[in-house]
């Protein structure tokens, strides 16, 4: 049995919005889960959900098997860490971290041992005096996700906890949530609109679009094998290029390009005629012919060294692809490049549904 089962839920804000669609998703104790996808998607309003501070307008939450949807936050035995901290900016760091043990009345002794052990496994042992002001942004996410773990709950609730931080402390805060997740093994599922920390920190991403899950799978799945056009767009960076046409005599025609897709997927012939998109992704390229790759020359429009691999925009015809090759490889611009996509790297989707095609 499942730890957390969220089994069919919608959500209805009182204006009749529908936010979320028949959600569902099975979490296992421990799980680090990742629900990811651009802003309005649904997510926040999901973890709202599961945190008890949303109703859920049909279908069924259980915790252990126990159907939760009408117990309130605290019954549910969850912790929220949200975006803005939400700190008392009177209190030492001390005072924030104990804040939910001592409302319950905890027991003195018992408070300053917890506080310790989880100002030592946040690095926050020098700062218990002071009062929030006197932190940085990444001291005063470690204190609201102290606040968090010293509560021993079963789940973590945490809503873009990084998005405040500049991008450096966003790396950085990144690896201690890792690493405080790996000490405490705690159920964590973890609300952002970052494709990076949701593939770098999830077991399982849960990626969304207008209130809809779209896929559910480990970062390795959803990179490797993305169910539809908008994961395969989603999921990497820079995004995953796509060629989308009509199928004439099993290919796919543009400009004096043409591609065989004979050669990526032998039912082509179901395809005749209608639209189809092809994806590849900029780092799956090869500039030098790999065999069995389709051969491509284009127009180098734009270059952007990044120290280890330069992005390459190109052009051919009307199509505009970016292609991320060794930083020692750089073309120059306004030149003719040749590049090679290898079979085994391409993605092919119906044009109609966007829905993946299996071709291996
Ligand atoms: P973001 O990253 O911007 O927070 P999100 O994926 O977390 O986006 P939600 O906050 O879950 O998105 O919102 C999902 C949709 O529901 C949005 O279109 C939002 O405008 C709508 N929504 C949120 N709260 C309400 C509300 N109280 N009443 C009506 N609609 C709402």
């Amino acid at each position: 049995m499942a730890y957390l089962s969220l089994k069919n839920i919608n959500k209805i804000y009182p204006n009749g919005f529908h936010a979320v669609h028949n959600f569902n998703l099975e979490i296992e104790k421990g799980e680090f889960v990742v629900f990811v996808g651009p802003s309005g998607c649904g997510k926040s309003t999901t973890l709202r959900m599961i945190a008890g501070l949303e109703d859920i307008s049909s279908g069924e939450f259980l915790i252990n098997g126990q159907r939760a949807n009408e117990k309130g936050p605290r019954e549910r035995e969850v912790a929220m860490v949200f975006q803005s901290y939400a700190l008392y900016p009177q209190m030492t760091v001390y005072d924030n971290i104990a804040f939910g043990l001592t409302l319950q009345g905890v027991d003195e002794d018992v408070i300053e041992e917890r506080v310790k052990n989880t100002a030592k496994i946040l690095g926050l042992t020098d700062y218990l005096d002071r009062l929030p002001r006197a932190l940085s942004g990444g001291q005063r996410q470690r204190v609201a996700i102290g606040r968090a773990i010293i509560r021993k709950v079963g789940v973590f609730l945490m809503d873009e906890p990084l998005s405040n931080l500049d991008a450096k402390q966003r790396v950085t805060m990144r690896y201690e949530i890792a690493q405080i997740h790996r000490s405490t093994g705690a159920t964590t599922i973890y609300v952002t609109h970052d494709q990076t920390e949701a593939m770098t920190l999830a077991d399982r991403i849960v990626v969304m679009k207008d209130g809809y899950v779209q896929q559910i799978g480990t970062p390795y799945e959803l990179y490797f094998k993305p169910a539809n056009v908008f994961v395969a767009g989603f999921i990497g960076e820079p995004p995953t290029n796509f060629i989308k046409g009509t199928v004439k005599n099993g290919s796919l025609a543009f400009g004096d390009v043409t591609l065989d897709l004979k050669k990526v997927y032998s039912g082509i012939g179901a395809y005749e005629g209608k639209e189809m998109v092809l994806g590849f992704r900029p780092e799956a390229i090869r500039l030098t012919d790999p065999q069995n790759a389709y051969e491509i020359i284009s127009r180098v429009e734009l270059t952007e060294m990044l120290g280890d691999n330069t992005n390459v925009y190109i052009t051919k015809g009307d199509h505009q692809a970016i292609l991320k090759v060794d930083s020692h490889d750089t073309p120059e611009m306004d030149t003719d490049l040749t590049f090679y996509i290898p079979y085994e790297s391409v993605y092919l989707f119906d044009g109609q549904t966007e829905k993946a095609i299996e071709l291996r």
